[in-house]
C-alpha cells in the first residue's frame, strides 16, 4: 500500500527519538540522517515500493538506540513493521562481539524486508567508517568492520540485485580508500622528492 503520510509519520517520530543524538563521526551529524540514508538507500537504489519496509527502515534503530519498545511501534505502524524493526534489533544485554557474532548467524533467517533494512544499513554505515570514521578508530578496526559487515550480508544475498551489487562497489571502494594511505606511507621513502 502507498503511505506516504504514515512513512512521513515514522520520520517524524525517529527524528524525535534520535533528537539528541549524534553519529560517532568527527562531524557529529545528527544521528537521523542514518535512518534517511538507509531509506534513501532502500527507494532510490533498491527500488522498494513496500510501505511497510520503508517505515521498519527509518525505525530500525529506535527500539535498539531509544526508549522505544516494539509495542509502541506496533501501535502506531503495525504489527509486520513492529517485528521488523526487532529483527533488526541487536540484544543490547550481550556482549559486543557476541552480538556481532549474532549478526552474521541470524543473517540468513531474516525476513524479505528485515535483509532489505540490513543491507540498507551496512552501506550506509560502511560508508561512514569509510569517509567518516568514529573518533580513535585504527585502520585496522576500520576493515575489520568492514569484513564483518561482508560476513552479515554474505548471509542474506539473493534478494535485490540492485542493493548488493551498490554494496560490493562500496565495499571495494571502502577498502581502497582505507589501505590506500598505508600503501602511500610504504613507498614514500622510495619516492622522489
Ligand atoms: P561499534 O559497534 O561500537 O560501532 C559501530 C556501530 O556504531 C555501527 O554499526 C553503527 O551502528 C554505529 N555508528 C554510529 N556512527 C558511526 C560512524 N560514524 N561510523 C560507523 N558506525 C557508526 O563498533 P564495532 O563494530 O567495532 O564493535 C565493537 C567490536 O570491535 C567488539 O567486538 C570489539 O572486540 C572490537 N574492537 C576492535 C578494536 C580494534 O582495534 N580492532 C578495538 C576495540 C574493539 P548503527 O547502525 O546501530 O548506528
Ligand atoms: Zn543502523
Amino acid at each position: 500500500m502507498n503511505d506516504l503520510p504514515k512513512l512521513l509519520e515514522a520520520i517524524n517520530f525517529a527524528a524525535k527519538k534520535h533528537s539528541t543524538q549524534k553519529r560517532k563521526g568527527a562531524d557529529e551529524q545528527p544521528y537521523i540522517n542514518h535512518p534517511l540514508e538507509v531509506l534513501n538507500l532502500l527507494i532510490n537504489v533498491g527500488k522498494i515500493e513496500d510501505y511497510n519496509v520503508l517505515i521498519a527502515a527509518v525505525l530500525h534503530d529506535t527500539i535498539e538506540d531509544t526508549e522505544t519498545t516494539k509495542e509502541e511501534i506496533t501501535e502506531l505502524f503495525g504489527a509486520d513493521v513492529g517485528e521488523m524493526v526487532l529483527e533488526v534489533t541487536d540484544d543490547k544485554s550481550l556482549p559486543k562481539a557476541e552480538r556481532k557474532q549474532k549478526q552474521i548467524e541470524h543473517a540468513p533467517h531474516l525476513s524479505r524486508g528485515a535483509r532489505y533494512i540490513k543491507l540498507g544499513d551496512k552501506i550506509s554505515n560502511i560508508r561512514d567508517v569509510s569517509e567518516n570514521p568514529p573518533d580513535g578508530w585504527s585502520d585496522e578496526r576500520r576493515l575489520e568492520y568492514v569484513e564483518w559487515g561482508e560476513k552479515v550480508i554474505g548471509g542474506l544475498r539473493g534478494v535485490n540485485e540492485n542493493l548488493e551489487n551498490y554494496f560490493d562497489e562500496l565495499v571495494a571502494a571502502a577498502r581502497e580508500a582505507i589501505e590506500k594511505p598505508q600503501i602511500q606511507n610504504i613507498n614514500q621513502p622510495d619516492q622522489p622528492n
